[in-house]
């Protein structure tokens, strides 16, 4: 049995305990917050079974955006609508909400299938494209990312990279959309494909660019033919460069593009 204890400094007693017995004893914090909440920023220092000692953070961190009645969507895809449909306050039995919006809407995933024709869609998607370590890293560029960027910071095989660009500087996702955001050029694409990721993350509504003489589509296509799965969407105002352990699910919609997704990261301090 795994010994879990620690060295943690604001320490209130045996803390945290392990979810099931906070459960059973209903423990609270200070401020009559459920104890597992409280715990949740604290770096614990765990032994398992065979004694060894690491220590990890349980910080979660949310990079997906909000979906809102009206959000930001990619020109000409259908917009996001959150209608309310059924209401407590006016008497019904429940809180009922009807969802319309695009497969690309807001924090998603794109699947092989949409650009490449028999490829893989996201019923088929392996759950650790998008989930497992993967790195944040930041793009100063102003305009596009390219190769010169990405060999800066270096691509290791199989890794997902999540890429923050000056798109967090500001929360995008409560602003109209913006033609000029920062993409992956072709030639980045291309150079990544070839080093192939397992994962490629970008903090806007698209990997690919929209003015100019962006080519998104060659973009993706460049991409997803060379089996990296695509997250667009992101927020990572609030995500300092470094290693963490993503998760990021999208829907599980049957032969689906794209389908919208949570996403969050979290430390990992080996
Ligand atoms: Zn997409």
């Amino acid at each position: 049995m795994a010994a879990l204890l620690v060295s943690m400094p604001q320490r209130r007693g045996r803390w945290p305990l392990p979810a099931r017995r906070a459960r059973q004893t209903g423990r609270a914090g200070a401020n009559g917050a459920p104890a597992r909440t409280r715990a949740r920023s604290q770096p614990v220092r765990v032994a398992n079974a065979r004694s060894d000692l690491h220590t990890w953070s349980v910080r979660w961190i949310d990079i997906s955006v909000p979906v809102r009645d009206g959000m930001i969507h990619w020109p000409g895809d259908p917009p996001v609508c959150v209608e309310q449909t059924a209401s407590l306050e006016k008497g019904d039995p429940a809180e009922l909400r009807r969802l319309t919006l695009g497969s690309h809407s807001g924090t998603h995933v794109d699947a092989p299938t949409h650009f490449v024709e028999g490829g893989e869609s996201l019923d088929q998607m392996p759950l650790d494209a998008t989930c497992g370590p993967a790195r944040v890293v930041r793009i100063d560029s102003p305009k596009a990312v390219t190769p010169d960027d990405l060999a800066a910071v270096g691509l290791e095989p199989g890794e997902r990279l999540l890429l923050r660009t000056r798109n967090s500087e500001v929360r995008w996702y409560e602003r109209p959309f913006r033609e000029d955001f920062v993409h992956l050029t072709v030639a980045a694409a291309l150079w990544l494909a070839e080093r192939r990721p397992r994962a490629v993350g970008v903090d806007y509504l698209s990997v690919g660019g929209f003015a100019g003489d962006a080519d998104g589509p060659k973009v993706h296509r460049a991409l997803l033919s060379a089996g990296v799965w695509i997250i667009e969407g992101l927020y990572l105002g609030h995500v300092e460069p470094g290693r963490y352990e993503l998760v990021c699910l999208p829907l599980r919609v049957e032969r689906g593009d794209g389908a919208p997704a949570r996403a969050a990261v979290r430390t990992l301090q080996a």
